[in-house]
């Protein structure tokens, strides 16, 4: 009798333990953004909607990871910026399952394109009063984590985060950008989040020019455990400055088969000094198959119209250890964070 008690007990606190990580998942986008974070108190925050489609494919591929998470609601949406691969599958999720509190970086700075101000338009209205404009600093209140808005609307901290504040020796090679043609994408709200040691950093779509905002001369951020690949691994982002400031153990690219996914990312990535893997959403098709990841951690081979979204995963536990697990094969590897 005891001894069933015992084995009873021990059920439930494998069940119990296994809720106390940190889970994010890298929903397959195409090359849009989608990106669900479920904190170990059960809350939620998605960041960005993906893009919009006639059969609502991407809106669809969020709504089911949030069922897969066990969800019943999205607590926290942030919206990076507003260009169609991060916003575009916002209404028709919306009518799929309950939104909480919406969150930007306030108004887009390509109003005067007839398209984003009707998308601007649509996604105030959606919003209602439960929207929040974020500025550097601000901490996104999801239970159970720290969210730290580190840029927005083009403006980064000016203070370096603990254990950062070392002097980026690669700044002064870096050489001013032509400003980018897209420019709500230096707008993005880009935010670093921390669970026990894990840390986990967002940066939207902020191009080169605005990276060294927050790496030079001195790196604000320190170094991370997980880098979302600003961009979809674009060239127009992910510089070296940024790069080997931030050193990140895991690179996860949310690239499409034809967007991001550029051979030089790799290239800067690999020689960060920090980057023991990068996980792709895609094979990248039109980089050579060699300089893409290994198979095991790419969760997309086939091109769009035979494409079945897998996901990306990763489930961190209060220790710091992070398992990633590519949903197509199964695949996992266990990384410590630093
Ligand atoms: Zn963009
Ligand atoms: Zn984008």
């Amino acid at each position: 009798m005891k001894k069933l008690l015992l084995l009873s007990l021990l059920g439930a606190y494998a069940v119990y333990g296994a809720s106390k990580n940190l889970e994010i998942y890298w929903i397959d986008a195409e090359g849009g953004a989608a990106t669900l974070i479920v904190s170990p108190s059960g809350e939620s925050m998605l960041v960005d909607t993906a893009n919009r489609t006639p059969d609502d494919r991407d809106a669809k591929r969020i709504f089911a990871a949030t069922q897969q998470a066990g969800l019943k609601k999205i607590d926290f949406l942030v919206t990076t910026h507003f260009h169609g691969d991060h916003i575009g599958a916002m209404a028709a999720l919306a009518k799929m399952i309950p939104i909480g509190v919406y969150m930007d970086h306030g108004e887009s700075v390509e109003i005067a394109r007839p398209a984003v101000a009707t998308a601007y338009k649509a996604y105030l209205e959606l919003a209602g009063t439960t929207r929040r404009i974020l500025k550097p600093g601000d901490r996104i209140p999801l239970k159970g984590v720290d969210v730290q808005v580190i840029m927005s609307a083009g403006q980064g901290i000016l203070k370096p985060l603990k254990n950062a504040g070392a002097k980026n020796a690669t700044c002064a090679d870096f050489k001013e950008h032509a400003p980018d043609t897209d420019p709500d994408n230096d707008q993005s709200v880009g935010f670093l989040l921390k669970f026990g040691k894990f840390d986990f950093l967002d940066l939207g779509d902020l191009t080169r020019n605005y990276e060294q905002k927050l790496v030079c001369p001195v790196n604000l951020i320190g170094k991370v455990d997980l880098y979302q690949t600003s961009h979809h691994g674009l060239d127009r982002s992910n510089s070296p400055q940024l790069l080997t400031a931030i050193q990140p153990t895991v690179a996860v690219m949310n690239n499409g088969p034809r967007k991001g996914g550029q051979a030089t990312v790799f290239e800067t990535l690999r020689k960060s000094g920090g980057v023991g893997d990068i996980w792709q959403g895609h094979l990248a098709l039109d980089t050579p198959k060699e300089v893409n990841t290994g198979e095991d951690m790419i969760a997309n081979m086939e091109p769009t119209a035979e494409c079945k979204g897998n996901m990306l995963k990763v489930s961190v536990e209060s220790k710091g250890t992070f398992i990633m697990t590519n949903l197509r094969n199964g695949f996992t590897k266990t990384y410590n964070s630093k």
